[in-house]
């Protein structure tokens, strides 16, 4: 399977990585969209958010308590922060391997673009 962001957990492909466990990584996206903007992945490979079945719920709700922390860590927890998954073509997808995207630093709008 040719998935750029399974390489990246296999450290084929660099990143700067912010948080790691056994289950998932974080890691700074490479085309920042606020000035805090990371890629939260589970380790497991799944596509969309489509394929996440009931065994992966511990696994996903683990995704938002990391991003808890990392909010936290950089100090945006209070001020705001936003969380994202897009799902297929509209939503604007283009990494088939799901990933929770946290911008924080700046003023979000409403609705979003
Ligand atoms: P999507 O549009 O699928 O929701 O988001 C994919 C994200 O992955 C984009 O924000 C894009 O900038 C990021 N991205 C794509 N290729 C790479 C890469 O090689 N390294 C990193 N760190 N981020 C990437
Ligand atoms: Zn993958």
């Amino acid at each position: 399977m040719d998935c750029l962001f399974c390489k990246i957990i296999e450290k084929k492909i660099p990143s700067k990585i912010v948080y790691e466990d056994n289950r998932m990584l974080a890691f700074e996206d490479i085309n920042p969209q606020a000035p805090i903007h990371i890629l939260i992945i589970p380790k497991k490979h799944i596509s969309t958010v489509l394929e996440i079945a009931p065994a992966d719920n511990e696994l996903v709700g683990s995704m938002l308590q990391a991003a808890n922390n990392i909010a936290r860590d950089k100090g945006v927890a209070d001020r705001g922060f936003r969380l994202v998954f897009n799902c297929n073509r509209e939503a604007g997808q283009e990494v088939f391997h799901i990933h929770l995207h946290l911008f924080a630093g700046r003023q979000m709008h409403w609705p979003p673009g």
